[in-house]
């Protein structure tokens, strides 16, 4: 591999927010991949955001399966996702941040559904705790295909070009490239532990330059919580699929004491 490739991602602008003193807990989610073909797993999303004891839901990216820009507002799927969180965000803080499913997600769909735009990174200070959140995708340095690809589509000109493509387009391109990632996977014989991860180093980098003592991240759906060095942990979030085998689906809430992995709240 051609190290140049590899250089670690400079920070970006980081944002920061801090929690009201108030609360008493925050829950965390990521790569829920929603779409019509998984009613058991949208079903679970909605009766966590309806009935969590959490003062927000911080969703960090992949909430759906794609999104190809907020003209798919209006297909029935994604009006019955967008009535869930307009009514969960009249009763607490609804957090997205995009990820690399959905990072055409934009301001008008932010607004119809009454959500919080976090910006990848944002440092969350909770209680005196400093967490870094971000989805993941970017600290994946070791996957150079899709940086290249992350790097252009990330571009407003890349964005403005394919936005202009009718709707049927823009998801017919997006089911190509899905199943052309698919395919290398299976060819490769896909390994989940070689399948790109969250580089350490350039995580605690970003970790040390923000001062944050905990990185919350999605994207590699490998849910698990380790000291990368002392001082530094990570706490990769659980992808949720209720629709196929066993079913997983996982919420990592935030507290005074510090971080806990729950079950979804269901509806009361
Ligand atoms: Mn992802």
């Amino acid at each position: 591999m051609n190290t140049a490739d590899r250089a670690p991602p400079a920070l970006p602008p980081l944002y920061q927010w801090a929690a009201p003193p108030g609360w008493r807990c925050i829950d965390f989610i990521s790569d829920l991949h929603l779409s019509a073909a998984l009613p058991r797993t949208v079903n679970a999303w909605a009766a966590h955001l309806l009935n969590t004891p959490a003062d927000a839901v911080l969703m960090l990216g992949d909430l759906f399966e794609v999104w190809v820009g907020d003209d798919q507002r209006e297909r029935p799927y994604e009006r019955s996702c967008i009535d869930v969180m307009a009514e969960a965000a009249s009763r607490r803080t609804i957090g997205f941040m995009h990820g690399n499913r959905d990072f055409l997600l934009g301001q008008t769909m932010l607004n119809a559904c009454g959500l919080l735009a976090l910006p990848d990174p944002t440092m969350l200070d909770a209680w005196g705790q400093r967490v870094l959140l971000t989805h993941g995708d970017a600290l994946c340095i070791d996957d150079v295909e899709y940086q290249r690809f992350r790097a252009t589509a990330r571009t407003p000109a890349w964005q403005r070009a394919f936005l202009a493509l009718p709707l049927a387009e823009r998801l017919r391109q997006a089911g190509a490239a899905r199943a052309a990632s698919q395919q290398r996977k299976d060819t490769a014989g896909f390994d989940p532990d070689l399948w790109a991860d969250v580089d350490p180093a350039a995580a605690v980098a970003w970790m040390h330059a923000t001062g944050c003592t905990e990185l919350i991240h999605g994207h590699t759906h490998r849910p698990g919580s380790e000291t990368l060095t002392p001082g530094h942990a990570r706490h990769v979030l659980s992808d949720w699929d209720l629709d196929h085998g066993e079913g997983r689906a996982e919420v990592l809430r935030l507290t005074r004491d510090g971080l806990k992995r729950v079950a979804p709240a269901t509806a009361r």
